[in-house]
């Protein structure tokens, strides 16, 4: 049996964070698939692999893998599975992962819209415990722009929908996704939905143009500028000042896109963080040395 599994060879991805957990492709694809910057699934069409297949991949890995502290369900938004199937292949990974302390997955809108909190709970109940989000913005009109499919109203519900039912959430952010153009509406619509959402987790990414996306193409004909490092630190920078939250947020903006690591927690390190920011915008040297920054 184990013998005819046959491993999807689809790209898949993954955040960061989960650079030690098992991938399980439970789908392939996003039922999404539009976002303008991103090109991560282009040319795959979405699919929801069966439980035959899915069973028999979880099979594998346990029959190669001592032990599995964390699961992460692939592609681009697993929880679009729907509700009854979904908890089947929670259930299996539980029988057969015993030591599996984390399953988590991303969430796109679609998905958690169409899952009531009814829904929701039971999924949660049966393991999956943290939800990664793109949010990219909280801005309307930037959210239209990238076509993410929902207003910034409507993403912030879907988060707190989310927190309601038990999930941990980690959410993320682009900046420098306006290009050239002004960022601060941006910037601080981003920060104010931070505030009114409160993530467990926040990342904030420094757009990087995918070869493929839409947007690369707009770039290809001259009718998008990337930002300037500088800009992109100032936007961070606008993006933290309007965070005024309560509650404590994991705040990270150490991807390898960023041009400067920012780690603290908020609301206690948000002074420094922005001194942070002050300090490394200050620094002639960096300017100088032609360093990613200019
Ligand atoms: S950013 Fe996420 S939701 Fe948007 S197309 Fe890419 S994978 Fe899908």
């Amino acid at each position: 049996m184990i013998n005819k599994v046959k491993l999807s060879l689809q790209p898949t991805f993954r955040p960061p964070s989960e650079a030690f957990s098992l991938i399980l492709q439970v789908t392939n694809g996003c039922s999404h698939n539009r976002c303008s910057f991103c090109s991560m699934y282009k040319g795959v069409p979405f699919k929801i692999k069966s439980l035959e297949e899915i069973k028999a991949e979880i099979d594998y890995f346990r029959n190669r893998t001592r032990y599995v502290e964390r699961v992460f369900l692939a592609d681009g938004d697993a929880l679009i599975i729907p509700t009854e199937k979904l908890i089947e292949i929670l259930k299996y990974i539980k029988k057969v992962f015993p030591e599996c302390k984390r399953v988590s997955t991303y969430a796109s809108p679609k998905s958690l819209e169409l899952k009531s909190e009814e829904e929701l709970k039971e999924i949660k109940n049966n393991g999956i415990s943290l939800l990664y989000i793109g949010a990219e913005s909280g801005s309307d009109e930037v959210l239209k722009k990238i076509n993410k499919g929902v207003t910034s109203k409507e993403l912030g519900d879907l988060i707190l929908k989310a927190k309601k039912v038990g999930f941990k959430t980690s959410v993320t952010f682009i900046a420098g996704i306006l290009g050239d153009k002004d960022f601060r509406e941006n910037a601080v619509a981003t920060g104010k939905f931070i505030s009114r959402c409160e993530p467990d987790y926040v990342g904030i990414l420094s757009l990087m143009l995918e070869e493929n996306s839409d947007l690369y193409q707009e770039w290809l004909k001259g009718e998008f500028k990337e930002a300037k490092g500088i800009e992109i630190l100032k936007e961070i920078k606008l993006i933290i000042e309007n965070i005024d939250v309560t509650s404590n947020i994991v705040f990270r903006a150490n991807h390898a896109s960023n041009y400067l690591n920012l780690k603290g927690d908020f609301p206690k390190d948000k002074e420094r963080l922005i001194q942070e920011i002050d300090f490394a915008l200050s620094r002639q040297t960096l300017k100088d040395k032609n360093y990613r920054l200019l």
